[in-house]
Formats: C-alpha cells, sequence, structure tokens
C-alpha cells in the first residue's frame, strides 16, 4: 500500500483521489513543508538560546544539553523522512513524530523567557568564592564562572555569565551571587558582585 506524500491517504493511482495532486507534486509539497517546519524548529532553538542567555537558569548546562540533543535527533529524522520519500517508502509515522519535535524548543524558550521575565520573587543573595572560570567561544559563547556551593556540600556552582562580568573576575575572589527563584521554579542568575 502506498500513501500520498501530501495528505497520508491512500493512493491506487498515480494521482491522489484525496487531494488531487501526483506522486511527483505530492513529494514536493511534502519537501516543501520539511523545509518551512524545519526552519520553524531551528528558529525556536535560537529562541531558547537568547532566552536562556537572558535569563540563565542556574541549571543551564543540563538543559543545552538536553536541547543539543533534541536538535540533532530531530534534524535527523527529518532526513531519514526525506530519504524515505525519495525511494516513495511509508513516512507517515515518522513524519508525525518529527512534526511533534517542531514546538519543543519554542515551548522551553516561553517556559525559560516567562520564569524569568515575570519573575517577582526577591532576589537570594549567596556568597561564594571563584575557584575557576572557562569560556567557550562559539555560537553558544557560554561563560561560566566556577564557584564554591551555597548548598554546603563541598561542591561547585557553575554560574553562566555574560563577557563583560566574566573579565572582572579571577580566581579567589569573594563574590555575590544573586538567584531569583523563577516563576516556575527554575532557580536563575540575576548576577555576580564582588563582595
Ligand atoms: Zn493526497
Amino acid at each position: 500500500m502506498t500513501r500520498c506524500l501530501n495528505c497520508g491517504a491512500e493512493r491506487t493511482a498515480d494521482t491522489c483521489d484525496s487531494c488531487g495532486l501526483t506522486s511527483a507534486a505530492a513529494e514536493f509539497s511534502l519537501r516543501r513543508r520539511l523545509l518551512t517546519r524545519t526552519a520553524i524548529f531551528v528558529v525556536g532553538s535560537l529562541a531558547f538560546l537568547a532566552a536562556g542567555n537572558h535569563y540563565p537558569a542556574l541549571e543551564l548546562d543540563g538543559m543545552l544539553i538536553f536541547i543539543g540533543v533534541v536538535f540533532f535527533l530531530a534534524l535527523s529524522l527529518a532526513i531519514w523522512v526525506e530519504r524515505r520519500a525519495l525511494r516513495h517508502a511509508e513516512v507517515e509515522a515518522l513524519k508525525r513524530i518529527y512534526y511533534g519535535l517542531i514546538p519543543l524548543p519554542w515551548l522551553l524558550a516561553a517556559l525559560l523567557f516567562a520564569n524569568g521575565a515575570l519573575d517577582r520573587s526577591p532576589p537570594l543573595i549567596y556568597p561564594a568564592r571563584v575557584v575557576g572560570k572557562f569560556s567557550m567561544p562559539g555560537l553558544l559563547g557560554s561563560r561560566r564562572l566556577v564557584v564554591t556551593s551555597w548548598g554546603g556540600d563541598q561542591g561547585y556552582e557553575r554560574i553562566p555569565i555574560n563577557g563583560s562580568d566574566f573579565d572582572r573576575f579571577r580566581r579567589g575572589d569573594l563574590v555575590r551571587v544573586e538567584i531569583h527563584s523563577g516563576l516556575a521554579g527554575i532557580p536563575w542568575v540575576a548576577g555576580v558582585s564582588h563582595r
């Protein structure tokens, strides 16, 4: 059984009974739709990076890894759907999974943005000492201050920090980290200052 690549209806002849497209036109339509949704997905991922940059969650690194995995899974899925469509194989199920992933980065971006922008909780100030710092160039351009943890567990916290602040701190500096608890319960870093 073959299904129309455009509407998913069962097809017995070259022209689909349901939408009236030929198999070539249906393939073209599927490709165009895949491309549009992929663009929406990529822009959503950029929106997530922007939200994470503006209201950096304390656990931003974990979120970045998660969204990175979703990003590569989704793009591999899109390529797979396209390959199968070229061979006129069944694509309906894969296509649905792919389309289901499209809103995910947008939802996470909105969550992070609302979590910070609409947060009216009082700041929590934690004393800490800088024990290290690192910066990774590239698209993410992530900079982190590694400071002693205030949880009392002898651990460390990796604080997302912007470029101008990054240069102000050195190892051994005593700092004050300003954390907000977040509207959605995701703690985020409002700033770091010297003590
Ligand atoms: Zn059709």
